[in-house]
C-alpha cells in the first residue's frame, strides 16, 4: 500500500469538558443527559450528522424490543423516557402499554398484537411484551428536546467527527475531530467513545476484535426504506387468508431486492418500513458502506413495483414516502473490555457485582430472559478514562448478535454517563469508579432496575432467579463452539 508521511501540525483547543461524549447515537445520547442528570455540569456530546440517534433516527431502525419479561419492564430507565415523552404525539409510538404487559388472559388483545412483530411472546402460554414501534423523526425531535432541556450542562457539536484520542501514555485526555472549521481538538477528563465501531477506542492502543465472518446478524448492513399508501392491517389480512401465497410474495421480494428484504410495520398504518440486509458486509470499510448506499437504492423502483403488482390489497397505491438518511449499521468492530459477552452470560444469566443494566433479550437460548450487562464490558482494558457503551460492547463473534440491540445501547449509555460523572465528581479514573455509587444513582435517581440493589423491588431479581437458566446448556456450548470457529476476518 501506498503510504503518505502527514506532516505534524499544532491543534487550536476549541473546548475542554469534564465528559466528552463522542456520537450521538442511542449510547451516546443517553450517555449526555444521565452524565448532566448524575450532575456533571461540563459535558459536551460531539456527532458526525446533525441529529441525534444514529440508527435509531437517522438509520430508521423503528422498533425497540423485548423491554419485559412475563410482567414486568426490566429496562426502564431514558428507553422507557423515550416512550412516555412520545406517548402523547399522535402516530408516534405503537406497542402494549406498561399496564397490559404480562397478560395472557385476553385472547382478543393478544390476537390483536399477535399481528405485529414482538409485541407478543413467542413461549407458551403467549403474553404481551412491552415492545415498541416508533416514529423516526419524531424522535430525532424528542432528542434534541432532552439535550435542551439540559443545556446548563450539555454543550452540542454537530458535523464534527471524532478522529483520534489524544493519550498521554494509557491515558487519554481528549479527542482530535474534524468539521469544516478544520481539525481542532476537545480536551476531556473523561471520554465515552460511542461511536458504535469502536473509533476511539481502536486508535488508543487497547485491544479490540474485528467482525466475525459475514454470518453473523451484525455483519449486515442495510439502507431503510420506507413507503406510503400501503396497509399493514390489510397486508396481514391477506397474509393470514394466504399463508402459503404469503411465503412466495416473501421470496419473491427478496429476489427482486437481490437481498434480504422485508416490509414492517409503522405506528401508521399507512406507512411501512423496508428493514433489509446485505450480508457480509462491514459498516466500518468505505467499500461496503458505499456498495450498501448504491445497491440498495438502485433497486427501490422494482421492489415498490413488485410489491405493488403482488399484493394490490394491501400495497395497490403505495408509493415511496423516503429514504433512511443514514446507512443502517448493525456491527463491525468490538472492544476488548475487562469482561467479554459470550453465550455463557445468555444461558446460565452469570451474576456480576459490576452490573450496570439488565438485557431484557430477544435470545432463544435461555427464554428471553433478562441476562446481566456488567461495567467491565463496556471499560477497554489497558487504557485509562474511555468508556465504550453501545454496539461494539465487548462481546464474543455469537453474543454480540444477542446484545447490538437498542435496550442495552441505552442502558449501557446511561451507565457510562453516570459512572462518567461520577468519576468526575470523586476523582478517580473510570476503572477504579466507585460502583455502587454509580449503581445507586442508576436504581435510585434514573429509574433502572438492577439486580440485588436496593432500590429496585425485589420482585425483579427473585423472578430471574427462579427461572430454570442453564437448561440449554447443550445449545450454549455448541453456540461457545461456533464462537471460537468464526474467525475475524480483517486486521487494522
Ligand atoms: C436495519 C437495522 C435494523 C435493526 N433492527 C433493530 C431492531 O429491530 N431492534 C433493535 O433493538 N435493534 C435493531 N438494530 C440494532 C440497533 O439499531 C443498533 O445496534 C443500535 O441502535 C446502535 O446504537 P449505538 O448508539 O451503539 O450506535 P449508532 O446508532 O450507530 O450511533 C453511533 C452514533 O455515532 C455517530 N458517529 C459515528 N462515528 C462517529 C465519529 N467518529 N465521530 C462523531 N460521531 C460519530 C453516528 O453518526 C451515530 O449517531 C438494527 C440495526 C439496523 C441497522
Amino acid at each position: 500500500m501506498k503510504t503518505y508521511l502527514e506532516p505534524q501540525t499544532v491543534l487550536p483547543v476549541y473546548d475542554e469538558c469534564d465528559v466528552l461524549v463522542v456520537g450521538g447515537g442511542s449510547a451516546g445520547h443517553s450517555a449526555a443527559i444521565a452524565a448532566a442528570r448524575a450532575g456533571c455540569k461540563n459535558v459536551i456530546i460531539m456527532e458526525r450528522y446533525g441529529y441525534m440517534g444514529g440508527d435509531v433516527t437517522g438509520g430508521y431502525v423503528v422498533m425497540v424490543p423485548k423491554l419485559s419479561w412475563y410482567d414486568k419492564s426490566f429496562v426502564r430507565g431514558l428507553q422507557e423516557e423515550w416512550f412516555t415523552r412520545l406517548a402523547p404525539i399522535p402516530n408516534a409510538i405503537m406497542g402494549p402499554s406498561l399496564d397490559k404487559i404480562g397478560k395472557d388472559d385476553d385472547p382478543a388483545l393478544l390476537h390483536a398484537w399477535s399481528r405485529i412483530h414482538g409485541c407478543v411472546s413467542e413461549s407458551s402460554p403467549q403474553r404481551l411484551v412491552r415492545a415498541v414501534y416508533y416514529e423516526p423523526n419524531q424522535l430525532k425531535i424528542e432528542m434534541d428536546k432532552m439535550l435542551l432541556e439540559h443545556s446548563d450542562s450539555i454543550r452540542v457539536m454537530c458535523h464534527c467527527w471524532g478522529t483520534k484520542p489524544i493519550m498521554e501514555g494509557n491515558v487519554c485526555k481528549g479527542v482530535i475531530f474534524e468539521s469544516k472549521e478544520g481539525r481542532k481538538v476537545v480536551l476531556a477528563k473523561q471520554v465515552i467513545d460511542c461511536t458504535g465501531d469502536g473509533d476511539i477506542v481502536r486508535q488508543s492502543g487497547a485491544p479490540f476484535s474485528t467482525l466475525a465472518d459475514g454470518k453473523t446478524r451484525c455483519s449486515n448492513t442495510a439502507l431503510v426504506w420506507r413507503i406510503g399508501g400501503a396497509s399493514w392491517n390489510r397486508y396481514n389480512e391477506w397474509r393470514q387468508a394466504h399463508p402459503e401465497a404469503n411465503l412466495a410474495f416473501r421470496e419473491g421480494f427478496a429476489k427482486v431486492c437481490g437481498f434480504r428484504a422485508v416490509p414492517m410495520p409503522t405506528p401508521s398504518d399507512d406507512i411501512c418500513w423496508i428493514n433489509n440486509w446485505h450480508g457480509d458486509m462491514d459498516c466500518s470499510l468505505v467499500k461496503d458502506c458505499t456498495n450498501t448506499e448504491l445497491n440498495t437504492r438502485a433497486t427501490m423502483r422494482d421492489a415498490l413495483a413488485y410489491l405493488k403488482e403482488a399484493c394490490p390489497y394491501a400495497f395497490g397505491d403505495a408509493y415511496l414516502y423516503d429514504i433512511a438518511p443514514q446507512l443502517g449499521t448493525r456491527g463491525s468492530c468490538r472492544i476488548g473490555g475487562d469482561y467479554q459477552m459470550t453465550t455463557d452470560d445468555f444461558a446460565f444469566a452469570k451474576k456480576h457485582d459490576d452490573v450496570i443494566a439488565w438485557h431484557s433479550t430477544i435470545c432463544l437460548i435461555n427464554d428471553c430472559a433478562p441476562i446481566e450487562i456488567p461495567y467491565r464490558a463496556i471499560l477497554p482494558r489497558t487504557v485509562e478514562n474511555i468508556l465504550a457503551p453501545g454496539r461494539h460492547i465487548s462481546a464474543d463473534n455469537v453474543a454480540i448478535d444477542w446484545c447490538n440491540l437498542i435496550p442495552q445501547c441505552v442502558g449501557t449509555g446511561q451507565a457510562a454517563g453516570v459512572a462518567a460523572a461520577v468519576a468526575v465528581a470523586k476523582g478517580t479514573t473510570a476503572r477504579d469508579v466507585d460502583i455502587r455509587a454509580v449503581q445507586d444513582i442508576l436504581a435510585g435517581e434514573q429509574d433502572v432496575p438492577l439486580p440485588r440493589n436496593a432500590h429496585t423491588d425485589i420482585s425483579y431479581t427473585q423472578v430471574c432467579e427462579e427461572h430454570e437458566y442453564g437448561m440449554y446448556a447443550e445449545l450454549a456450548k455448541k453456540e461457545r463452539e461456533k464462537a471460537g470457529s468464526l474467525k475475524s476476518y480483517r486486521q487494522w
